[in-house]
Protein backbone atom coordinates (compact mmCIF):
# COMPACT_ATOMS: atom_id res chain seq x y z
CA UNK A 1 0.00 0.00 0.00
CA UNK A 2 1.49 3.46 -1.24
CA UNK A 3 0.63 6.03 1.16
CA UNK A 4 -0.04 9.97 0.01
CA UNK A 5 1.66 11.44 2.80
CA UNK A 6 5.22 11.68 4.07
CA UNK A 7 6.88 12.07 7.65
CA UNK A 8 10.84 12.76 6.74
CA UNK A 9 11.72 13.21 10.11
CA UNK A 10 10.08 9.99 11.72
CA UNK A 11 11.89 8.08 8.59
CA UNK A 12 14.87 9.68 9.51
CA UNK A 13 14.65 9.04 13.04
CA UNK A 14 13.35 5.25 12.18
CA UNK A 15 16.16 4.59 9.99
CA UNK A 16 18.73 5.39 12.53
CA UNK A 17 16.75 3.54 15.49
CA UNK A 18 16.77 0.32 13.55
CA UNK A 19 20.68 0.42 13.46
CA UNK A 20 21.01 0.24 17.00
CA UNK A 21 17.51 -1.12 18.22
CA UNK A 22 15.95 -4.52 16.94
CA UNK A 23 13.03 -2.57 14.34
CA UNK A 24 13.69 0.22 15.53
CA UNK A 25 11.40 0.43 18.11
CA UNK A 26 11.36 -0.26 22.10
CA UNK A 27 7.90 -2.65 22.31
CA UNK A 28 6.95 -4.24 18.93
CA UNK A 29 3.46 -2.63 18.71
CA UNK A 30 4.71 0.77 18.18
CA UNK A 31 6.67 -0.56 14.70
CA UNK A 32 3.56 -0.07 12.17
CA UNK A 33 4.14 -3.53 11.29
CA UNK A 34 0.41 -4.78 11.01
CA UNK A 35 -0.71 -1.59 8.84
CA UNK A 36 3.17 -0.65 7.40
CA UNK A 37 4.29 2.88 6.85
CA UNK A 38 6.33 4.86 9.16
CA UNK A 39 5.80 5.06 12.85
CA UNK A 40 5.50 8.44 14.33
CA UNK A 41 8.05 9.55 16.91
CA UNK A 42 6.23 11.98 18.89
CA UNK A 43 7.82 15.04 20.93
CA UNK A 44 5.12 16.26 22.97
CA UNK A 45 2.04 15.43 24.00
CA UNK A 46 -0.91 18.35 25.85
CA UNK A 47 -4.03 17.45 26.64
CA UNK A 48 -5.73 15.23 23.85
CA UNK A 49 -2.72 15.74 21.46
CA UNK A 50 0.32 14.50 20.32
CA UNK A 51 2.83 16.46 18.54
CA UNK A 52 5.55 14.52 16.15
CA UNK A 53 9.10 15.02 14.74
CA UNK A 54 8.00 16.63 11.19
CA UNK A 55 5.66 19.08 13.89
CA UNK A 56 2.12 17.37 12.83
CA UNK A 57 -0.83 17.08 15.63
CA UNK A 58 -2.66 14.65 15.99
CA UNK A 59 -5.85 13.50 18.25
CA UNK A 60 -4.30 10.96 19.90
CA UNK A 61 -6.88 8.11 20.53
CA UNK A 62 -3.97 5.65 21.81
CA UNK A 63 -3.14 7.91 25.52
CA UNK A 64 -0.31 5.71 25.97
CA UNK A 65 -1.80 2.30 25.65
CA UNK A 66 -4.33 3.10 28.61
CA UNK A 67 -2.15 5.48 30.68
CA UNK A 68 -3.03 8.66 30.17
CA UNK A 69 -6.69 9.03 31.08
CA UNK A 70 -5.91 12.67 32.23
CA UNK A 71 -4.24 13.68 28.79
CA UNK A 72 -0.96 14.44 28.15
CA UNK A 73 0.96 17.15 30.61
CA UNK A 74 -1.72 17.28 32.92
CA UNK A 75 -0.61 20.41 34.82
CA UNK A 76 -1.00 18.48 38.71
CA UNK A 77 0.43 14.76 37.73
CA UNK A 78 3.30 17.19 36.12
CA UNK A 79 3.74 19.07 39.14
CA UNK A 80 3.71 16.05 41.17
CA UNK A 81 6.51 14.49 39.50
CA UNK A 82 8.59 17.50 38.96
CA UNK A 83 8.64 18.33 42.96
CA UNK A 84 9.46 14.78 43.58
CA UNK A 85 12.29 14.71 41.12
CA UNK A 86 13.72 17.81 43.20
CA UNK A 87 13.57 15.86 46.05
CA UNK A 88 15.75 12.75 44.51
CA UNK A 89 14.67 10.03 42.47
CA UNK A 90 15.48 7.10 44.09
CA UNK A 91 16.52 5.76 47.68
CA UNK A 92 15.96 2.45 47.64
CA UNK A 93 14.73 2.22 50.99
CA UNK A 94 10.70 2.55 51.68
CA UNK A 95 9.20 6.23 51.25
CA UNK A 96 5.77 7.69 52.08
CA UNK A 97 4.98 8.25 48.76
CA UNK A 98 4.52 4.12 48.32
CA UNK A 99 2.50 3.87 51.24
CA UNK A 100 0.47 6.28 50.09
CA UNK A 101 -0.68 4.84 46.74
CA UNK A 102 -0.59 1.51 48.35
CA UNK A 103 -3.08 3.22 50.94
CA UNK A 104 -5.26 4.55 47.35
CA UNK A 105 -5.26 1.31 46.04
CA UNK A 106 -6.60 -0.55 48.80
CA UNK A 107 -9.04 2.24 49.66
CA UNK A 108 -10.79 2.02 46.42
CA UNK A 109 -10.73 -1.88 45.68
CA UNK A 110 -12.06 -3.35 48.32
CA UNK A 111 -10.47 -7.60 47.59
CA UNK A 112 -7.50 -5.62 47.47
CA UNK A 113 -6.46 -5.76 51.36
CA UNK A 114 -2.20 -5.74 50.85
CA UNK A 115 -0.90 -4.51 47.68
CA UNK A 116 3.19 -4.87 46.63
CA UNK A 117 4.14 -2.27 44.12
CA UNK A 118 6.42 -3.15 41.18
CA UNK A 119 7.48 -1.65 37.93
CA UNK A 120 5.60 -3.37 35.00
CA UNK A 121 2.55 -4.58 34.44
CA UNK A 122 4.40 -7.82 33.28
CA UNK A 123 6.37 -7.72 36.61
CA UNK A 124 2.90 -7.68 38.29
CA UNK A 125 1.37 -10.98 36.42
CA UNK A 126 4.37 -12.89 37.01
CA UNK A 127 4.94 -12.19 40.70
CA UNK A 128 1.25 -12.71 40.98
CA UNK A 129 1.36 -16.17 39.18
CA UNK A 130 4.58 -17.58 41.09
CA UNK A 131 2.54 -16.42 44.46
CA UNK A 132 -0.42 -18.63 43.44
CA UNK A 133 1.77 -21.32 42.73
CA UNK A 134 3.73 -20.56 45.99
CA UNK A 135 0.52 -20.35 47.85
CA UNK A 136 -1.38 -23.30 46.23
CA UNK A 137 2.25 -25.45 46.19
CA UNK A 138 0.68 -26.13 42.37
CA UNK A 139 2.41 -25.86 39.09
CA UNK A 140 -0.38 -25.46 36.79
CA UNK A 141 -2.34 -21.99 35.28
CA UNK A 142 -5.17 -21.27 32.98
CA UNK A 143 -5.17 -18.78 31.00
CA UNK A 144 -7.30 -17.48 27.67
CA UNK A 145 -6.43 -17.07 24.18
CA UNK A 146 -6.29 -13.40 23.05
CA UNK A 147 -5.80 -12.79 26.61
CA UNK A 148 -2.36 -10.64 27.22
CA UNK A 149 -0.24 -10.47 30.26
CA UNK A 150 2.44 -8.94 29.71
CA UNK A 151 5.67 -10.92 27.99
CA UNK A 152 5.81 -13.66 31.06
CA UNK A 153 7.64 -16.67 29.24
CA UNK A 154 4.44 -18.92 30.81
CA UNK A 155 1.80 -16.85 29.62
CA UNK A 156 3.40 -16.25 26.23
CA UNK A 157 1.17 -19.80 25.41
CA UNK A 158 -0.74 -20.17 22.22
CA UNK A 159 -4.31 -21.35 22.01
CA UNK A 160 -4.95 -24.88 20.91
CA UNK A 161 -8.25 -25.89 19.59
CA UNK A 162 -10.65 -28.05 21.77
CA UNK A 163 -10.66 -28.32 25.28
CA UNK A 164 -8.18 -28.35 28.13
CA UNK A 165 -5.15 -27.55 25.36
CA UNK A 166 -2.03 -27.81 27.03
CA UNK A 167 -0.22 -24.87 25.80
CA UNK A 168 2.94 -24.72 23.72
CA UNK A 169 5.64 -21.81 23.38
CA UNK A 170 4.26 -19.00 21.38
CA UNK A 171 7.57 -17.53 20.85
CA UNK A 172 11.22 -18.68 20.56
CA UNK A 173 12.75 -18.21 24.02
CA UNK A 174 10.29 -19.85 25.58
CA UNK A 175 10.59 -23.39 26.11
CA UNK A 176 8.34 -26.25 26.75
CA UNK A 177 8.97 -26.70 29.89
CA UNK A 178 8.32 -22.85 30.71
CA UNK A 179 4.67 -23.14 28.75
CA UNK A 180 4.13 -26.80 29.68
CA UNK A 181 2.16 -26.16 32.97
CA UNK A 182 -0.30 -23.76 31.15
CA UNK A 183 -3.33 -24.41 29.88
CA UNK A 184 -4.61 -22.13 27.48
CA UNK A 185 -8.81 -22.23 26.49
CA UNK A 186 -11.42 -19.97 25.17
CA UNK A 187 -12.37 -17.14 26.18
CA UNK A 188 -15.66 -16.70 27.47
CA UNK A 189 -16.30 -20.29 27.07
CA UNK A 190 -17.07 -21.82 30.80
CA UNK A 191 -17.68 -25.34 29.97
CA UNK A 192 -13.84 -25.63 29.30
CA UNK A 193 -12.66 -24.36 32.34
CA UNK A 194 -14.85 -26.80 33.91
CA UNK A 195 -13.42 -29.94 31.69
CA UNK A 196 -9.62 -28.57 32.64
CA UNK A 197 -10.30 -28.52 36.27
CA UNK A 198 -12.39 -31.87 35.94
CA UNK A 199 -9.58 -33.46 34.05
CA UNK A 200 -6.64 -31.50 36.50
CA UNK A 201 -8.61 -31.50 40.05
CA UNK A 202 -6.09 -30.19 42.52
CA UNK A 203 -3.43 -29.39 39.70
CA UNK A 204 -4.11 -25.90 38.69
CA UNK A 205 -2.42 -22.92 41.12
CA UNK A 206 -5.00 -20.13 39.17
CA UNK A 207 -6.84 -18.68 36.65
CA UNK A 208 -5.80 -15.30 35.06
CA UNK A 209 -7.91 -13.73 33.09
CA UNK A 210 -8.40 -9.66 31.77
CA UNK A 211 -10.82 -8.36 33.64
CA UNK A 212 -12.29 -7.60 30.57
CA UNK A 213 -10.16 -7.95 27.59
CA UNK A 214 -8.49 -5.12 25.08
CA UNK A 215 -5.88 -7.38 23.78
CA UNK A 216 -7.90 -9.00 21.07
CA UNK A 217 -9.89 -5.58 20.46
CA UNK A 218 -12.12 -5.23 23.16
CA UNK A 219 -14.90 -7.93 24.22
CA UNK A 220 -16.44 -7.89 27.25
CA UNK A 221 -16.96 -10.78 29.47
CA UNK A 222 -20.92 -11.83 28.92
CA UNK A 223 -22.95 -12.10 32.13
CA UNK A 224 -21.89 -14.57 34.59
CA UNK A 225 -18.38 -15.17 32.94
CA UNK A 226 -16.05 -13.96 35.38
CA UNK A 227 -19.14 -14.87 38.74
CA UNK A 228 -18.18 -18.30 37.10
CA UNK A 229 -14.38 -18.34 37.33
CA UNK A 230 -14.47 -16.84 40.59
CA UNK A 231 -16.62 -20.25 41.64
CA UNK A 232 -15.04 -22.85 39.50
CA UNK A 233 -11.86 -21.87 41.05
CA UNK A 234 -13.11 -21.40 44.89
CA UNK A 235 -14.47 -25.26 44.00
CA UNK A 236 -11.12 -26.61 43.83
CA UNK A 237 -8.83 -24.54 45.68
CA UNK A 238 -7.43 -22.58 42.78
CA UNK A 239 -6.87 -18.77 42.72
CA UNK A 240 -8.76 -16.46 40.33
CA UNK A 241 -6.86 -13.55 39.51
CA UNK A 242 -8.14 -10.74 37.71
CA UNK A 243 -5.31 -9.01 35.33
CA UNK A 244 -6.61 -5.40 36.09
CA UNK A 245 -3.38 -4.05 33.81
CA UNK A 246 -5.28 -1.88 31.44
CA UNK A 247 -8.67 -2.09 33.16
CA UNK A 248 -7.71 -0.68 36.79
CA UNK A 249 -8.63 2.89 37.46
CA UNK A 250 -9.83 3.12 34.01
CA UNK A 251 -13.15 1.65 33.42
CA UNK A 252 -14.12 3.43 36.98
CA UNK A 253 -13.09 3.76 40.03
CA UNK A 254 -12.60 0.75 40.85
CA UNK A 255 -11.76 -0.74 37.80
CA UNK A 256 -13.58 -3.87 36.35
CA UNK A 257 -14.45 -4.94 39.64
CA UNK A 258 -16.37 -1.63 40.30
CA UNK A 259 -18.61 -2.64 37.71
CA UNK A 260 -18.83 -6.08 37.81
CA UNK A 261 -18.65 -6.99 41.27
CA UNK A 262 -16.65 -10.08 41.50
CA UNK A 263 -14.28 -10.50 43.87
CA UNK A 264 -11.04 -11.92 43.19
CA UNK A 265 -7.93 -13.85 44.95
CA UNK A 266 -5.64 -11.69 43.68
CA UNK A 267 -5.50 -8.55 41.20
CA UNK A 268 -2.69 -6.88 38.85
CA UNK A 269 -2.27 -3.07 38.09
CA UNK A 270 -0.18 -0.65 35.80
CA UNK A 271 -0.98 1.70 33.16
CA UNK A 272 -3.18 4.30 34.68
CA UNK A 273 -2.03 3.63 38.29
CA UNK A 274 1.61 5.29 37.39
CA UNK A 275 0.42 8.48 35.67
CA UNK A 276 2.54 7.95 33.07
CA UNK A 277 5.62 6.31 34.81
CA UNK A 278 6.28 2.90 35.35
CA UNK A 279 4.66 1.77 38.58
CA UNK A 280 2.11 -1.14 38.64
CA UNK A 281 0.99 -3.05 41.48
CA UNK A 282 -0.05 -6.77 42.49
CA UNK A 283 -2.44 -7.12 45.65
CA UNK A 284 -5.49 -9.12 46.80
CA UNK A 285 -5.97 -11.17 49.98
CA UNK A 286 -4.10 -10.54 52.66
CA UNK A 287 -3.55 -14.62 53.88
CA UNK A 288 -2.02 -14.71 50.38
CA UNK A 289 0.01 -11.78 50.22
CA UNK A 290 1.73 -12.96 53.62
CA UNK A 291 3.09 -15.30 51.48
CA UNK A 292 5.22 -12.53 49.92
CA UNK A 293 8.53 -12.14 50.92
CA UNK A 294 9.61 -10.97 53.47
CA UNK A 295 6.81 -11.80 55.43
CA UNK A 296 6.78 -14.83 53.93
CA UNK A 297 8.61 -17.69 51.57
CA UNK A 298 7.56 -16.58 47.86
CA UNK A 299 10.57 -14.10 46.68
CA UNK A 300 9.97 -10.94 44.77
CA UNK A 301 11.75 -7.75 44.63
CA UNK A 302 12.71 -4.69 42.50
CA UNK A 303 15.30 -1.67 42.64
CA UNK A 304 12.95 0.57 41.65
CA UNK A 305 9.92 -0.73 42.90
CA UNK A 306 7.80 1.78 44.55
CA UNK A 307 9.93 4.86 42.73
CA UNK A 308 9.27 7.72 44.66
CA UNK A 309 8.91 9.82 41.29
CA UNK A 310 6.15 7.46 39.59
CA UNK A 311 4.50 6.87 42.64
CA UNK A 312 4.19 10.91 43.11
CA UNK A 313 2.95 10.89 39.62
CA UNK A 314 0.62 8.07 40.03
CA UNK A 315 -0.95 8.95 43.32
CA UNK A 316 -1.75 12.84 41.48
CA UNK A 317 -3.48 10.81 38.72
CA UNK A 318 -5.44 8.88 40.72
CA UNK A 319 -6.33 11.60 43.48
CA UNK A 320 -8.04 13.57 40.22
CA UNK A 321 -10.04 10.68 38.81
CA UNK A 322 -12.99 11.30 41.14
CA UNK A 323 -16.85 10.17 39.61
CA UNK A 324 -17.16 13.34 37.60
CA UNK A 325 -13.80 12.30 36.04
CA UNK A 326 -14.73 8.74 34.93
CA UNK A 327 -18.48 10.44 34.15
CA UNK A 328 -16.63 12.74 31.64
CA UNK A 329 -14.33 9.43 30.05
CA UNK A 330 -17.41 7.51 29.65
CA UNK A 331 -19.25 10.53 28.11
CA UNK A 332 -16.17 11.14 25.66
CA UNK A 333 -15.93 7.59 24.36
CA UNK A 334 -20.10 7.18 23.97
CA UNK A 335 -19.75 10.01 21.82
CA UNK A 336 -17.06 8.61 20.27
CA UNK A 337 -18.16 5.42 19.62
CA UNK A 338 -21.50 6.62 17.79
CA UNK A 339 -19.54 9.07 15.57
CA UNK A 340 -17.47 5.77 14.67
CA UNK A 341 -20.54 3.81 14.00
CA UNK A 342 -22.33 6.29 11.90
CA UNK A 343 -19.57 6.82 9.98
CA UNK A 344 -19.36 2.89 8.73
CA UNK A 345 -22.98 2.88 8.52
CA UNK A 346 -22.78 5.49 6.19
CA UNK A 347 -20.44 3.83 3.76
CA UNK A 348 -21.91 0.23 4.37
CA UNK A 349 -19.20 -1.26 6.38
CA UNK A 350 -19.87 -4.51 7.98
CA UNK A 351 -18.70 -3.57 12.06
CA UNK A 352 -19.32 -3.46 15.17
CA UNK A 353 -18.31 -1.21 17.93
CA UNK A 354 -17.88 -3.43 20.67
CA UNK A 355 -17.42 -1.45 24.31
CA UNK A 356 -16.50 -2.75 28.52
CA UNK A 357 -16.84 0.87 29.62
CA UNK A 358 -15.30 3.85 28.22
CA UNK A 359 -12.46 1.30 26.05
CA UNK A 360 -14.12 0.19 22.94
CA UNK A 361 -12.79 -1.02 19.41
CA UNK A 362 -14.01 -1.60 16.24
CA UNK A 363 -14.17 -4.76 14.07
CA UNK A 364 -14.71 -5.18 10.84
CA UNK A 365 -17.70 -7.67 10.86
CA UNK A 366 -21.13 -7.73 12.18
CA UNK A 367 -20.86 -10.92 13.81
CA UNK A 368 -20.92 -10.38 17.66
CA UNK A 369 -16.60 -11.38 18.76
CA UNK A 370 -17.14 -13.27 22.56
CA UNK A 371 -13.22 -14.60 21.99
CA UNK A 372 -10.27 -14.43 20.04
CA UNK A 373 -11.01 -16.90 17.04
CA UNK A 374 -14.30 -14.46 16.40
CA UNK A 375 -11.89 -11.47 16.63
CA UNK A 376 -9.27 -13.23 14.37
CA UNK A 377 -12.55 -13.85 11.77
CA UNK A 378 -12.83 -9.61 11.42
CA UNK A 379 -11.85 -8.26 7.71
CA UNK A 380 -8.83 -6.85 9.55
CA UNK A 381 -7.69 -5.15 6.02
CA UNK A 382 -10.17 -2.86 6.26
CA UNK A 383 -8.55 -1.80 9.21
CA UNK A 384 -5.60 -0.43 7.65
CA UNK A 385 -7.24 1.51 5.02
CA UNK A 386 -8.94 3.47 7.62
CA UNK A 387 -5.40 3.60 10.19
CA UNK A 388 -3.58 5.35 7.56
CA UNK A 389 -6.59 7.70 6.48
CA UNK A 390 -7.01 8.47 10.46
CA UNK A 391 -3.23 9.31 10.48
CA UNK A 392 -3.35 11.43 7.46
CA UNK A 393 -5.80 13.39 9.16
CA UNK A 394 -4.65 14.13 12.06
CA UNK A 395 -5.87 11.45 14.66
CA UNK A 396 -3.70 8.58 16.17
CA UNK A 397 -5.18 5.24 16.67
CA UNK A 398 -3.71 2.26 17.54
CA UNK A 399 -1.57 0.84 14.99
CA UNK A 400 -3.56 -2.77 15.03
CA UNK A 401 -6.99 -3.90 14.68
CA UNK A 402 -6.96 -5.94 17.67
CA UNK A 403 -6.37 -3.07 20.02
CA UNK A 404 -8.59 -1.22 22.32
CA UNK A 405 -8.93 2.91 21.61
CA UNK A 406 -8.21 5.07 24.71
CA UNK A 407 -9.56 8.58 25.45
CA UNK A 408 -9.21 11.05 28.25
CA UNK A 409 -10.45 13.95 30.32
CA UNK A 410 -8.84 16.00 27.78
CA UNK A 411 -10.85 14.92 25.25
CA UNK A 412 -13.00 18.09 24.56
CA UNK A 413 -15.38 19.47 21.79
CA UNK A 414 -12.52 20.41 19.59
CA UNK A 415 -10.97 17.10 19.90
CA UNK A 416 -13.95 15.19 19.13
CA UNK A 417 -14.97 17.31 16.22
CA UNK A 418 -11.30 16.85 14.62
CA UNK A 419 -12.24 13.21 14.77
CA UNK A 420 -15.35 13.63 13.16
CA UNK A 421 -14.09 15.65 10.51
CA UNK A 422 -11.74 12.96 9.69
CA UNK A 423 -14.10 9.84 9.95
CA UNK A 424 -16.20 9.93 6.37
CA UNK A 425 -13.38 9.93 4.26
CA UNK A 426 -11.49 7.36 6.61
CA UNK A 427 -14.62 5.16 6.39
CA UNK A 428 -14.77 5.29 2.98
CA UNK A 429 -11.62 4.15 2.21
CA UNK A 430 -12.52 1.10 4.52
CA UNK A 431 -15.28 0.01 2.55
CA UNK A 432 -12.89 0.64 -0.49
CA UNK A 433 -10.34 -1.62 0.68
CA UNK A 434 -9.44 -4.94 -0.94
CA UNK A 435 -8.24 -8.04 0.93
N1 LIG B 1 -1.75 -7.18 31.40
C1 LIG B 1 -2.55 -6.52 30.53
C2 LIG B 1 -4.02 -6.78 30.56
C3 LIG B 1 -2.01 -5.62 29.62
O1 LIG B 1 -2.82 -4.99 28.76
C4 LIG B 1 -0.61 -5.40 29.62
C5 LIG B 1 -0.01 -4.47 28.66
O2 LIG B 1 -0.59 -4.00 27.73
C6 LIG B 1 0.18 -6.09 30.55
C7 LIG B 1 -0.42 -6.97 31.42
C8 LIG B 1 1.65 -5.87 30.60
O3 LIG B 1 1.94 -4.61 31.11
P1 LIG B 1 3.34 -3.91 30.78
O4 LIG B 1 3.33 -3.58 29.32
O5 LIG B 1 3.36 -2.71 31.68
O6 LIG B 1 4.41 -4.90 31.13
Amino acid sequence: MAYSYEAPVSQTLFDRASQVTPGGVNSPVRAFRAVGGTPRFMVSGTGPYLTDADGREYVDLVCSWGPMILGHAHPEVTAAAQEAVARGTSFGTPGEGEVALAEEIVARIEPVEQVRLVSSGTEATMSAIRLARGFTGRAKVVKFAGCYHGHVDALLAAAGSGVATFGLPDTPGVTGAQAGDTIVLPYNDLEAVRAAFAAQPGEIACVITEASPGNMGVVPPLDGFNAGLKEICAADGALYISDEVMTGFRTSKAGWYGIDGVRPDLMTFGKVMGGGFPAAAFGGRADVMAHLAPAGPVYQAGTLSGNPVATAAGLAQLRLLDDAAYAKVDAVSAELRALVGEAFSKEGVAHTVSAASNMFSVFFTDEPVRDYEGAKKQEAFRFTAFFHSMLEQGVYLPPSAFESWFVSTAHDARALERVAAALPAAARAASEAVA
